[in-house]
């Protein structure tokens, strides 16, 4: 079944998963790349919900997402702390530190331009195709004995018309009265147009003008907009990973404190692998947003404006010499 069928299924029928969807991209439209238990925490919603409508969501092509294998700061910490406890050795404990398995983490980000891409490709396939049923003519030509419905007014369909053509007139005539025979269903008769008329397939496209012109209007409005685009999340961690060491750079010697700068991140790897880094709110990375937050304002608008509100909610010291700047982002 469609993960739509699976969507409304799973969500306890009380759930509206429109209005998740809803709330999600709104959530997402004030984030960048986020990860998506951080996402769902930030919402107070369940983080298994969260994710079966962002799956959804990522059908419909409003999301990317992105799968990463992250090491385990928790569990790190955790197994630290208790051989510390009981004293054993560094040696040991890294080892046993290396031997933790990676966790699977889920990321997602809004792909602007694909909806978009997406929303055209939609509205204009479906007028499209209403505009060839139409031109292709009726599919269905309905006929209606002219008798009044009382005596006879039986109808027939494009089915009987040969057994109704009287040869000596060309008349189409009713079967039962022999009474002549009209074409209704296109709105002749006063009533409204058949759903399968050429008129009514009209009506059908005039109705679809008008339900779809705000999002026509709104397609229009941003046709000359450059879309934010975050690029995958691996592109995305390399532009802040320069913004951040651009900022620091700028602050250079301006703070105190021994923090060495950086994300976090395994960035020697990032070019190789598909993707091995280590994001997640570790102290560095506060630092880091807070720096790049005050950082001067060379990065295009979607990165240097503080939309990490989470991380930024937590005061961290930008401070430390960062390494050398990396080449401009965008
Ligand atoms: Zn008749």
């Amino acid at each position: 079944s469609s993960t739509k069928e699976r969507l409304a299924r799973t969500g306890n029928a009380k759930h509206d998963n429109s209005a998740i969807a809803e709330v999600l991209v709104d959530a997402l439209t004030r984030r960048t790349w986020v990860k998506e238990d951080d996402l769902a925490a930030a919402i107070l919603l369940n983080p298994k919900q969260v994710r079966k409508a962002l799956h959804y969501l990522e059908e419909e092509r409003v999301v990317t997402r992105a799968h990463v294998r992250e090491k385990d700061r928790d569990r790190e910490a955790r197994t630290r702390q208790r051989a510390e406890e009981h004293g054993v050795d560094e040696g040991i404990i890294m080892e046993r530190i290396r031997n933790i398995d990676k966790k699977t983490v889920s990321y997602v980000c809004l792909n602007y331009s694909r909806i978009v891409d997406a929303l055209n490709l939609r509205v204009g396939t479906a007028r499209s195709e209403l505009k060839h049923k139409i031109e292709k003519g009726p599919v269905t030509v309905l006929y209606r004995c002219t008798n009044d419905v009382a005596t006879c007014g039986k109808r027939y369909t494009s089915l009987d018309a040969m057994r109704l053509m009287d040869m000596k007139t060309g008349m189409f005539v009713c079967q039962v009265c022999a009474q002549e025979v009209v074409q209704v269903g296109g709105g002749e008769d006063g009533a409204p147009p058949e759903p399968k008329t050429k008129e009514g397939l009209k009506a059908i496209l005039s109705k679809f003008e008008k339900q779809i012109a705000p999002v026509q209007k709104q397609l229009e409005r941003v046709k000359k907009m450059t879309p934010p685009q975050y690029g995958t999340l691996n592109e995305w961690t390399k532009a802040r990973k320069r913004a951040a060491d651009r900022s620091m750079a700028g602050a250079g010697g301006a703070g105190a404190g021994g923090r060495s700068g950086g994300l976090g991140i395994q960035y020697d790897q990032l070019e190789d692998t598909k993707f091995e880094v280590t994001l997640g709110l570790t102290q560095e990375q506060e630092a880091a947003a807070e720096a790049e937050a005050n950082a001067p304002k060379m990065q295009p608008e979607w990165i240097t404006r503080n939309q990490f509100e989470a991380e930024d909610g937590v005061g961290g010291k930008a401070s430390g010499s960062g390494g050398g700047g990396g080449g401009g982002g965008g």
